[in-house]
């Protein structure tokens, strides 16, 4: 087995939101720390503008297609000659507005490490389903699909988001406890189909603030955050970067 050698990542999730003045304001003032991966996952039109910020560059969709017929789409091959390094994959947004199945998401992941580039899988379990008590299941059968498509070696290059739709811009956070727990359950499970999971950041995603994110991030299986809403305010951006380093 390789040496455990997680590095603590924030990435920030723009969404559909922010401004080019916005963004100036990241590039010009957000200073990272060497201890820390930092990421902005940026709307695909401000990629260009961001180049010279101190955080590596990452997008919140591709297509799974190289390239071709696929109007509005946009292929991991443009992203890459725009200094992309990280794409979220299968955030509960995408799969819910845009009916993106777990075969999409796994066939996405693919064309992203064809690539070179890491995806951010996000994977998580709706309301009814943390109700239920079965969020472990609901993790695992959409990791599952991901192993069948791309086999044990995706885990070699992705990162994974843990990111319960119930917490996700709702102000409802899982607690460290209820975090950690799902967290540890996908580290057990990834282990078992590749050793190098030891080495696998997996990230929280749900209503992290400058206020939570300290408690999560102290958990042994949580190595970082997927933020949403805090990632439009530089200072709390900020603020929860430290927290991670
Ligand atoms: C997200 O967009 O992935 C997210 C976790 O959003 P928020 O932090 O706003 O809950």
């Amino acid at each position: 087995m390789m040496a455990n050698v997680r590095k603590p990542m924030v990435a920030g999730n723009w969404k559909m939101n922010g401004s080019l003045a916005l963004l100036k304001s990241f590039t010009d003032s957000l200073e990272s720390s060497s201890t820390i991966d930092t990421v902005l996952c940026l709307p695909a039109p401000y990629l260009t503008a961001a180049s010279k910020g101190d955080f590596a560059l990452g997008a919140q969709d591709c297509s799974q297609f190289e390239s071709g017929a696929h109007t509005g789409d946009i292929s991991v091959s443009m992203l890459k000659e725009l200094g992309v390094e990280y794409i979220i994959i299968g955030h509960s947004e995408r799969r819910q507005d845009h009916a993106e199945s777990n075969i999409v998401v796994a066939e996405k992941v693919q064309t992203v490490i064809n690539a070179g580039l890491i995806p951010i899988l996000c994977v998580g379990e709706p309301l009814e389903v943390r109700e239920a008590n079965q969020q472990n299941e609901f993790v695992l059968e959409q990791l599952q699909a991901v192993q069948t498509i791309c086999g044990n070696e995706f885990i070699d290059n992705c990162v994974i988001a843990y990111e319960p739709i119930w917490a996700i811009g709702t102000g409802k956070t899982a607690s460290p406890e209820q975090a950690q727990e799902v967290h540890k359950f996908i580290r057990t499970e990834l282990l078992k189909w590749n050793s190098n999971a030891a080495n696998t950041q997996l990230l929280y995603g749900g209503s992290v603030n400058a206020s939570n994110a300290e408690a999560l991030f102290a958990n042994e299986d949580i190595d970082g955050g997927l933020i949403g809403g805090a990632s439009l305010k530089l200072e709390d951006f900020a603020a929860i970067c430290k927290a991670a380093g």
